[in-house]
Order: structure tokens, then C-alpha cells, then sequence
């Protein structure tokens, strides 16, 4: 079976297994953790930040980020597809008591004048209260919804920065910035620069079985620690899992390439079909969305001939390329799709 569900299914190898059997570990919610703190301590290093919290899942790293930066009644900001605010379960509102404003992007990006034009402007003749507080805009990076498309270093830095013209403060959701840097070639740390905290995961592309870690201040990553432990995050010998994430950051990233080149040259195929559609300019990197007559018949097909896909719509597929595929499978599924779209 060649899988392409998703980035996530990916077992940890051989290497990656004895790294863990072998961490050195100890009582995380203490602090007191080795393997966690030296990859709490790398990550905020190459993110650029102070300090890095260990979590469970990107959920909970930006569940965190959103009650850290927010009241009850305040607004975020985000993209109309964000993660945040489409698969994180009303998390917002249940945890922070908040409301989302969602702009419509292109690729997932939006602009400046997109924020500025969503943020009310006050009018000096009715005082501030009058007005709903937008204090958070989250960025998404790749954005997983259209397509794990990367975001111009440049828009990130207008956007960062009219954000804190207008008093917001600035999260990146970057469940996978890692893939982001490999193909646009732009440091993860000079992504983060632009905003004030940034979440990671581990369990994507770099094929690690557990973890995210939050980066920001070393005031802000202090306080947070309350909310992980509030939010049921606080975690024992996790150093075991830790592990795993640091042989992830620390092998697995040169080799993401592969990964996106593989969505390359089977997006071609797709394209090249009669009844498949797929928007080229879409893959940047190892998120492949195509159009067909009949998903439910393609997908269950595929399946059939030994190629798993998700069907996210009547018409729409997604196919993601990850560590466990190698270049002679992303072949085959390209030409197994292929012949299944246009039989
Ligand atoms: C997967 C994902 C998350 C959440 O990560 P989990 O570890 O599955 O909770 C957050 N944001 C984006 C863009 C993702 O793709």
C-alpha cells in the first residue's frame, strides 16, 4: 500500500526507535526532563526565540498561543482555511472565549491592507469599549488547506509588521514551517522574526510519532506553561518522545526535498490526465489537492490498486508525499491515479 493520506502516518525508523529507547529522561512537569529540555533548548535556537515549550499535538501548542495572547471577547484575525479555525474543534471559543474574523486569501496569504481593511478603525468621538478588541492574528505556514502553499518571506514581514501598527499581536502557526524553509530556501528563524510565537510539529513531515513545541519570549513561554498543564498537557518521562522530535529536527529535515518533488512530478501526472484538474501553481511543496468527476470513485479505486488517498470533498482528493514514499512509489501512484481518473 502506497499511503498518501497524509504526512502524519509515518512510522518511526530503526534509528529514530533506539534514539528513544535510549533517551535519558526524568519528570517533565518538573522541569526536570534532560531530552525535553535540550530540545525545548534547540528548537527556540534554530527558531531564533528565547525559550520553546514541549507539547502533545500542534492543536494544543496553538490552543495555548491563543489563550496566552488573548481575553474572553477578544477577536482573531486568521485565513478563512487556517487550521485554528477549521479543524481545532472550536477551540478557540471553548478555551480562550474568543471570536474569529477569517479573511479570504489566495494560497492561504493574505496582505496588509487585507488586515488593515479587517481590523475596525476607531472613531475618536465614541470611546474604546465601544469597539470589540482584536488582539491576535495567526498566520499559517505552509497553509495546509490550500494546498502547503509557503508564504512570501516579504508579505509575512508587511503583515508581522501592520499587525503591530495596529496593536495585534502575531502567532505563525508553523505545523510545517520546515517545509516552508526547504522549498523557498528562507531560514525558519527569519519566518519567525516577523511574528512574536510560533508552533512546530514534529509528527508531519519529519516523521516523528508524538510532539510540537511552542517558541516565543522567555516571559511568554513561562507564563504558558501554566495553560499546558491547565489544558491537561503536562507530561511525565516524555523525554522517550522528545527523543524521537530531536532525531526528526535533526536528520529529517535536509530531506524534505524529496517530498516535494514527489507532489511535483505526480501533480504533473494528475494534470497530463483527461477528467483530473489540479492547480499547479498550488504545490509548493508535499500537499498535492486535485478535482475529479468522482472522488468516491477514484479514492475507493486507488484503494484498491494499492493507493490510499483522502477524499475531501464529491470532487476533491488530497495526496500527501512523506518519508515513508520514495520516488519509484510516487511514480507508481501517479501512474496508478492517473489511469484510475481517466478510466
Ligand atoms: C496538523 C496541523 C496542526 C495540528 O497538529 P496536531 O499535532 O495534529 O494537533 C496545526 N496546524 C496545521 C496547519 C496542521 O496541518
Amino acid at each position: 500500500m502506497i499511503d498518501l493520506r497524509s504526512d502524519t502516518i509515518t512510522r518511526p525508523s530503526e534509528a529514530m526507535r533506539r534514539a528513544m529507547a535510549d533517551a535519558v529522561v526524568g519528570d517533565d512537569v518538573y522541569h526536570d526532563d534532560p531530552t525535553v529540555n535540550e530540545l525545548e533548548e534547540e528548537v527556540a535556537g534554530v527558531l531564533g526565540k528565547d525559550a520553546a515549550m514541549f507539547v502533545p499535538s500542534g492543536t494544543m501548542s496553538n490552543q495555548i498561543a491563543v489563550r496566552m495572547h488573548t481575553q474572553p471577547g477578544d477577536v482573531v484575525v486568521l485565513e478563512a482555511g487556517a487550521h485554528i479555525g477549521g479543524h481545532e474543534m472550536g477551540g478557540a471559543a471553548h478555551h480562550s472565549g474568543v471570536t474569529l474574523a477569517r479573511i479570504p486569501g489566495t494560497h492561504g496569504m493574505f496582505t496588509a491592507d487585507q488586515l488593515r481593511d479587517t481590523v475596525p478603525t476607531r472613531h475618536p468621538s465614541l470611546p474604546d469599549y465601544l469597539y470589540e478588541p482584536y488582539t491576535l492574528v495567526c498566520l499559517e505556514n505552509t497553509h495546509n488547506e490550500a494546498g502547503g502553499t509557503v508564504w512570501d518571506l516579504a508579505v509575512m514581514e508587511d503583515v508581522g509588521s501592520a499587525a503591530a501598527g495596529l496593536g495585534l499581536a502575531r502567532h505563525l502557526d508553523g505545523a510545517r514551517l520546515w517545509n516552508a524553509s526547504a522549498a523557498s530556501g528562507v531560514d525558519v528563524a527569519d519566518y519567525a522574526a516577523t511574528v512574536d510565537t510560533v508552533s512546530v510539529c514534529f509528527s508531519k513531515g519529519l516523521g516523528a510519532p508524538v510532539g510540537s513545541t511552542l517558541v516565543g519570549s522567555a516571559d511568554f513561554i513561562a507564563e504558558a506553561r501554566r495553560f499546558k498543564q491547565m489544558f491537561g498537557g503536562g507530561m511525565r518521562q516524555s523525554g522517550i518522545i522528545a527523543a524521537g522530535a530531536l532525531h526528526a529536527l535533526r536528520t529529517n529535515r535536509s530531506r524534505l526535498t524529496d517530498d516535494h518533488s514527489h507532489a511535483q512530478l505526480f501533480s504533473e501526472r494528475i494534470a497530463e490526465s483527461e477528467g483530473g484538474s489540479v492547480d499547479l501553481d498550488s504545490i509548493h511543496t508535499n500537499i498535492v489537492y486535485f478535482e475529479v468527476d468522482d472522488a468516491a470513485r477514484v479514492v475507493q479505486h486507488c484503494l484498491d490498486d494499492g493507493v490510499a488517498m483522502l477524499k475531501l470533498g464529491d470532487r476533491r482528493i488530497r495526496a500527501v508525499f512523506h518519508l515513508d514514499v520514495t520516488e519509484a512509489e510516487a511514480a507508481k501512484a501517479a501512474d496508478v491515479v492517473a489511469a484510475v481518473i481517466d478510466l
